[in-house]
């Protein structure tokens, strides 16, 4: 059976890694819809060869690039925010994935599932963000959320053929990163090439920071909350620096499942892609043989604040996993540009949460607006 998609923030590593499932199963997804944020000329050639009805594009310069380079073509091409946002409500599609990065992402997450579409999610802030509000309006429209973040794609398929009540905890496995081994005295030099430098993983640069800090983990911890209506005290996080099991689940009966596979983002943008079925593919293969030992050990939670504050802002509720999150955005983003220095990422997402103003159920124009606070945040002007 063909399903049609639409894939937001197709330019990026993991939209090109969905382009290269879509190529491995031709015939299977047709893609309808292609976004960026600014890379032009990415756009145009993906436009050019798997020929969508339409691409959107937010950056201005990029949008008359690209209407201009397609402009013989058929393909439509919308511009801005909105242009993204309107793609995400086009319900002509089986499924959306939506990989786009950092808070950008919820907005058209909230509008496809009120739209009624399914959506196959790699941005994670979405959930942390508004998972009350997703949640709410899935119930609504009937709309599915397949995850593809690996950890979560693992917990999902571990649960296949499971009862809610016989769930004992969620074990979400993490490398630890770049610094697993790094003293904290150390963690003041640390430099914007040491923390891109990713030991199992290859990832855009946001996720790559948030490894490296383990935010990632946290907001992974608050996304497995609203995904599997478990309780927080049921979600634990375990140091796996080989990164081959993705995630456990144990049950009552003290049986445990686990998903392994290659770090390779293709495996869970595909499961989520083909769901409930399953395509075969020609990606590398583990070789048994050759894994010397998986291993594991408990996270650090003095070098690693941003684990634990992940799991105090889950405990406040309401917005405070939503200020965790916008201020995270643009502590790493001034990290990257050499504003701040590594340490201070977690020092500022801290911050954040104690200082924002704290509302029980925001609605989606108070996340909006928690948006634009956290621009403000790190440059210092509130
Ligand atoms: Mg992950």
């Amino acid at each position: 059976m063909k399903k049609t998609i639409s894939i937001l923030g197709s330019t990026g590593s993991i939209g090109q890694n969905t382009l290269k499932v879509v190529e491995n199963l031709k015939g299977f997804l047709e893609v309808k819809y292609l976004t960026a944020a600014r890379s032009s000329s990415r756009l145009v050639e993906q436009a050019n060869k798997f020929q969508p009805e339409a691409v959107a594009i937010v950056d201005d310069q990029a949008y008359n690039e690209v209407r201009d380079a397609l402009s013989g073509s058929k393909i439509q091409v919308l511009g801005g925010r909105e242009g993204v946002v309107e793609i995400a409500t086009r319900d002509d599609v089986d499924v959306m994935l939506n990989a786009l990065v950092g808070s950008a992402g919820m907005e058209p997450t909230i509008r496809a599932i009120e739209a009624g579409v399914n959506v196959a999610l790699s941005n994670k802030e979405s959930l942390v963000m508004a998972g009350e509000i997703i949640n709410g309006l899935k119930e609504k429209t009937g709309a599915e959320i397949y995850p593809v973040d690996s950890e979560h794609s693992a917990i999902w398929q571990c649960l296949s053929g499971e009862v809610p009540d016989g769930i004992s905890r969620i074990i979400l496995t993490g490398s630890g990163g770049p610094f697993r081994t790094k003293s904290i005295d150390e963690f003041s030099k640390i430099t914007v090439s040491d923390a891109l430098k990713h030991p199992t993983w290859e990832m855009g640069k946001k996720i790559t920071i948030d490894s490296a800090t383990m935010m990632n983990k946290g907001l992974e911890v608050i996304e497995a909350y609203w995904l599997f209506g478990v309780r927080t005290n049921q979600i634990e996080v375990v140091i796996h620096p080989q990164s081959i099991i993705h995630s456990m689940v144990e049950f009552v009966d003290g049986s445990v499942k686990a998903q392994l596979g290659l770090p390779d983002m293709k495996i869970p943008i595909q499961y989520a892609l083909t769901y409930p079925h399953r395509q075969p593919s020609s990606w590398e293969e583990i070789d048994f043989s050759s894994l010397e030992m998986l291993t594991f050990e408990k996270p650090d939670l003095d070098k690693f604040r941003c684990v634990q504050l992940a799991y105090d802002v889950l405990e406040q509720g309401g917005s405070a996993p939503a200020a965790l999150n916008v201020a995270n955005d643009n502590a790493v983003k001034f990290f990257l540009e050499g504003k701040i220095p590594f340490s201070q990422i977690s020092t500022i997402n801290e911050m954040a949460v104690q200082k924002h103003d704290f509302v029980k159920h925001p609605d989606l124009d108070y996340l909006l607006e928690l948006e634009e606070w956290g621009k403000r945040l790190v440059s210092g002007d509130w």
